[in-house]
């Protein structure tokens, strides 16, 4: 490591915004790996944690970022100096210091190679959104939907996870329907793979305990009276992964859709996703994607551009996935 002083957003105390902040390596306590950033993600997440929202960081002074691919300077585990390497999630930003730094200490234990086709700026274009879509997908091969069981819904469509599982659910053969509030990009859907576009409107109403059976399976990541509707629509023997709460926490649902149409809701985490489980998520995305496909729904911004872009995403105003440069 020649640089002994590097950039950081850091966030000192509950409810202050992230300040960018000089650092030096003595002060990085992360863990075993030492890695040069050279990208991280925008994330809902990364936008609370950067404004001093509640929710995120647990622990301070923290530097945020909940996503990271770099450079290993130090190694540790299985990886040696010169190795490229990713991490996500695992609680960086909520109780160990995250990617928004030029440099960075992580476990190893929680870090993937980068996958060779994707490269650090294609890894950072999935982050965080695209390995939950991945693992949600996962989850609904693993309860046994195929793409012949009928058409898949993707709710939140145009967000960083939502794009995702409807470019990812297409790439697979699948029959995407892409629910969205944005009037201004069918398009955008349509290009991913989406062949019908539902209005966020549909599935905001009150919901029925079953209505008419609609999709073979969804993946939600609005939660809430959107998730509720959604049940009530699956068709019989189907699955909804559920992995956000862009549209509310809560589940104003009843049991119908279980016990009588035998459906099944698979929650789906990616902070504390099993290794073996991101290892399969990362390398079928290497499979599915090149660098170039993710130009579609990924897009570069500047490490100084944080505090801008953390108030565009909690007010649903980005399309898709940002790649921040950090180097
Ligand atoms: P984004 O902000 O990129 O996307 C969320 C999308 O949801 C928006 O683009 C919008 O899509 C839709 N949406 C927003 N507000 C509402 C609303 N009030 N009602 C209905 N739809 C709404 O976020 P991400 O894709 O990064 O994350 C989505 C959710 O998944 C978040 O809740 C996040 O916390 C969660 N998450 C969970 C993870 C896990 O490990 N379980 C990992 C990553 C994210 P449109 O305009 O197209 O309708």
């Amino acid at each position: 490591m020649t640089e002994t002083t590097f950039k950081a957003y850091r966030v000192d105390a509950p409810k202050q915004p992230a300040e960018l902040v000089t650092s030096n390596r003595d002060e990085l306590t992360g863990g075993d790996l030492l890695v040069r950033v050279t990208h991280s993600s925008l994330n809902y997440k990364d936008g609370l944690a950067i404004l001093g929202k509640p929710g995120v960081v647990r622990s301070f002074p923290m530097t945020c970022g909940i996503d990271l691919a770099g450079e290993v300077v130090e190694g540790g585990g299985d990886f040696a100096e010169g190795d490229q390497v990713v991490l996500t999630g695992a609680e960086l930003s909520e109780t160990k210091p995250g990617g928004y730094s030029q440099y960075q200490r992580i476990e190893s234990d929680s870090v993937v190679a980068t996958p060779a086709g994707l490269g650090p700026w294609g890894a950072m274009a999935v982050g965080t959104g695209g390995l939950t879509a991945m693992l949600c997908v996962l989850r609904l091969e693993a309860a046994g939907v195929t793409p012949e069981d009928g058409p898949i819904l993707v709710t939140g469509a145009t967000g960083g996870v939502g794009s995702f599982a409807v470019s990812t659910l297409a790439r697979l053969g699948y029959e995407v329907h892409a629910a969205t509030g944005k009037d201004s990009e069918h398009q955008y859907l349509t290009d991913l793979g989406a062949s019908e576009i539902i209005a966020r409107d549909e599935l905001s109403g009150d919901p029925r305990p079953l209505a008419k059976e609609r999709w073979a399976a969804a993946v939600d990541s609005v939660g809430g009276t959107t998730l509720a509707n959604v049940l009530s629509q699956i068709r019989y023997g189907g699955a909804v992964a559920a992995c956000g709460l862009a549209g509310g926490h809560g589940l104003p649902a009843t049991v119908m859709p279980f016990i009588l149409r035998n459906v099944a809701l698979l929650g789906v985490d990616s902070v504390h996703a099993p290794l073996e489980a991101r290892k399969q998520a990362w390398s079928r995305l290497d499979e599915l994607f090149s660098e170039e496909d993710l130009r579609a729904v990924a897009v570069d911004a500047a490490f100084t551009d944080l505090p801008e872009l953390s108030e565009k995403i909690l007010s649903g105003g980005i399309r898709g996935r940002v790649v921040i440069d950090v180097a």
